[in-house]
């Protein structure tokens, strides 16, 4: 069934686990996250991001979680990654997602509430949750010493300021995580949660957890994450599955034989992180 993304994280909240947001592009990608949520007996976050809307058209991607969450016993959102683009947040709240995240994160705090605020009441007057972010999430390759810390991990007074002016439903923190793939292994600053959760008790969301040892991640959940977005572990993961393929027969045309193997890849990386947030039998 089809839930705002709210609904889910509010349970994850009260019962101190996470939901995964995995990324998606294609049927195939759907179908691994779909198959490996139920197989886990887990609720489940779709996430598209403004470029995979591009690639797949809008339309297209809400019809097919439309059908796969009409057949499906697990709640499930349709989530609306990074949004920076108003004319794309605005379409995915009239056509069918579920949950949108407003990115004004390269704003100051006074431009991101502006932005997020608008998103909110146009979003929440819809039905549609909203996920906002506060603090910068660095490259993979910055190194970040500990005085540029403060300026650009979350502050949690500015964190509290933040979500009472907005009324978003989760926040998105900067704790040390990057998007994409890590060259050494991150360092959380797991005390800088602590305090935040403890200032909003509200649904929080960690994102750039691709390469982030399973038992840091754990930990994170167990301080107050609620969601942890995966995105490069899916895309390697598939993409692995299809080099197999070519690896064990190079002239391979057969579309599903090559597009199978890719999604049984990452319906198995799916079931892997569902299993350490904890949501595996929370459905
Ligand atoms: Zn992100």
């Amino acid at each position: 069934m089809l839930v705002t993304t709210d609904e889910i994280l509010q349970h994850a909240h009260k019962n101190m686990y996470a939901v995964g947001a995995f990324n998606f592009s294609n049927m195939e990608n759907l179908h691994a996250i779909v198959e490996a949520a139920e197989e886990m007996k887990s609720p489940v976050i779709l996430a598209a991001s403004q470029s995979a809307i591009k690639y797949a058209g809008l339309e297209c991607m809400v019809a097919m979680v439309r059908v796969a969450a009409k057949n499906s016993s697990v709640p499930m959102a349709l989530h609306l990654d990074h949004g920076t683009d108003y004319q794309t947040l605005i379409r995915c709240i009239a056509n069918g997602f579920t949950s949108v995240m407003i990115d004004g994160s390269h704003h100051d705090l006074q431009g991101n509430i502006d932005v997020t605020r608008e998103i909110v009441k146009i979003a929440h007057a819809a039905g549609v949750s909203v996920e906002g972010e506060l603090g910068r999430l660095s490259g993979v390759e910055d190194q970040i010493s500990v005085s540029e810390k403060d300026s650009i991990y979350t502050n949690p007074a500015e964190a509290k300021t933040f979500v009472e002016a907005t009324g978003i439903d989760s926040l998105a923190i900067a704790i040390g995580t990057a998007h994409g793939k890590y060259k050494g292994v991150p360092k959380l600053d797991f005390d800088r949660l602590v305090e935040i959760k403890k200032l909003l008790d509200m649904p929080i969301v960690l994102h750039g957890s691709s390469g982030v040892p399973l038992d840091d991640l754990k930990k994170a959940v167990s301080l107050g994450i609620n969601k942890i977005n995966i995105d490069t572990d899916v895309r390697q993961a598939f993409t692995d599955g299809v080099h197999e393929v070519f690896e064990a027969k190079p002239s391979e045309y057969c579309i599903r034989k090559i597009c199978g193997k890719g999604k049984e890849h990452m319906r198995k990386v799916v079931c892997e992180k569902i299993e350490c947030f904890g949501s595996a039998g929370k459905a």
